[in-house]
């Protein structure tokens, strides 16, 4: 397993990605905030050209890649500065869940549109008062039944009907649906197991409400109210038996695109922050000569580039189909890339002095946007815990 040579078509993706990224760059972003848009040229244009369904199977119009050549795609339009974050969510979480366990309908309904970019599927499992305990989810799934078995409950009339709320959904507005995790009773236990459901966006009683937050990022985000949201027997995808295992296998792709997003964003800052320290004199030399400038550059490098190397093992181990040991994996670099990008963020920013709070630099917004990578999907002190307990082996305090 090579993780740190690239292959040649890895790298000519790398340079087309790059150079696409370079036409867009962050004053797209910028511009796209302030006409309160989201990024479609972007996307579209990234859709035609292949990058979005590059980890996509091949029958289905995907590139037939995995999580690591659709994370390098989201790495170096990030360190362009202009990311697509619901590459996070709409190829990578919900194209692969449907991919690994969707029906053949629903393959033929999604994956074609999710690969060129002309569907979007946002993903919902936060809830207001469900956070980071996702086993505390409340949203559920009742089997109505049409007076037949669930198998046939299109034609028969039974169906879904979903109760609940979530909150902080990333591009509700602009996903054709979202998948939404719920939760179904046991019919043997009683008790309430996951289960996913593809809720296209103008169903009626699914109603959302723009969050207002502080953020520089053409993507918005929503809480969600299901109110007797009623859906066909098919809207459920895969097994209503294996639900936690589906949602795993589209958890550990999550991480890694975020680890994506996070070193992305580090570069992006580092490069900015790098240019103007060659540039910027106010003694004998350019600041870049002064160690106290150099050295946490130098150190955030380090740092961001020890952080995609586990991104990148753990996108292996995710196209390996090794989901236990990617788990550990994407945690681990979800973590290593939170922390670098919150770092090299910070040292790009006091590099640049004044410069660096200024809108024309465009660096101090990313103070707050680096943030997110420290608290979604899972937050720092989660993944502590889970290495803790799942890798270490030490006791649960909670
Ligand atoms: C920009 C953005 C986009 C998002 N997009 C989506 C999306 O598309 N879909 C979606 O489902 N969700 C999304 N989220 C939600 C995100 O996954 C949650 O914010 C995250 O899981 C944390 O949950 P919380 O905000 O409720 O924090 P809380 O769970 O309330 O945690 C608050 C703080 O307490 C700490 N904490 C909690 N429990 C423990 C513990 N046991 N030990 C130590 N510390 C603890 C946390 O680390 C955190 O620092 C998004 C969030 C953001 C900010």
């Amino acid at each position: 397993m090579s993780v740190v040579i690239e292959t040649e078509e890895h790298k000519a993706l790398r340079e087309a990605v790059a150079a696409l990224g370079r036409r867009y760059g962050r004053a797209y972003v910028t511009k796209a905030l302030e006409e309160g848009k989201g990024p479609e040229e972007l996307w579209n244009e990234a859709g035609k050209l292949g990058y979005l369904g590059v980890s996509l199977p091949e029958e289905y119009g995907g590139g037939g890649g995995g999580i690591y050549e659709l994370s390098l795609v989201l790495e170096e339009l990030g360190a362009a500065g202009c990311p697509l974050l619901l590459l996070v969510v709409s190829p990578a979480i919900c194209g692969t869940i449907i991919a690994r366990f969707g029906t053949d309908e629903q393959k033929r309904e999604w994956l074609p549109g999710l690969a060129d970019g002309s569907k979007i599927m946002s993903f919902g499992i936060t809830e207001p008062d469900a956070g980071s305990n996702s086993h505390r989810i409340t949203t559920t799934a009742r089997w109505e039944a049409g007076g037949t078995s669930r198998s046939s409950g299109a034609e028969s009339g039974g169906q879904w009907v979903l109760n609940g709320r979530k909150v902080f959904i990333s591009g509700v507005d602009i996903s054709d649906a979202t998948l939404i995790v719920g939760r179904t009773e046991d019919a043997r236990t009683g008790r309430l197991k996951p289960a996913l459901f593809i809720v296209p966006r103008d169903t009626p009683g699914f109603h959302r409400t723009m969050l207002d937050m502080d953020l520089a990022a053409a993507e918005k985000q929503f809480e969600l109210v299901l109110e007797d949201v009623r859906l066909p027997a098919d809207a459920l995808v895969g097994d209503e038996d294996a639900g936690l295992l589906q949602l795993f296998a589209g958890l550990n792709p999550e991480r890694v695109m975020t680890a994506a997003f996070a070193v992305g964003m580090a570069r992006h800052a580092l490069t900015a922050a790098i240019g103007y320290a060659k540039e910027r004199q106010v003694w004998k030399t350019p600041i870049g000569a002064h160690q106290a400038i150099q050295h946490p550059l130098a150190v955030a490098h380090i740092e961001v580039e020890t952080a995609k190397l586990m991104m990148q093992k753990a996108a292996h181990l995710c196209d390996a189909g090794d989901d236990l040991a990617a788990g550990e994996a994407a945690n681990m670099a979800k973590y290593a890339a939170g922390e670098a990008c919150v770092k090299a963020v910070d040292t790009a920013v006091h590099t640049l002095g004044g410069n660096g709070l200024t809108k024309e630099f465009g660096l101090a917004s990313l103070v707050n946007a680096s943030r997110v990578a420290r608290i979604a999907p899972v937050s720092r002190e989660m993944i502590l815990n889970f290495v803790s307990h799942q890798t270490l082996g030490l006791p649960k305090s909670y």
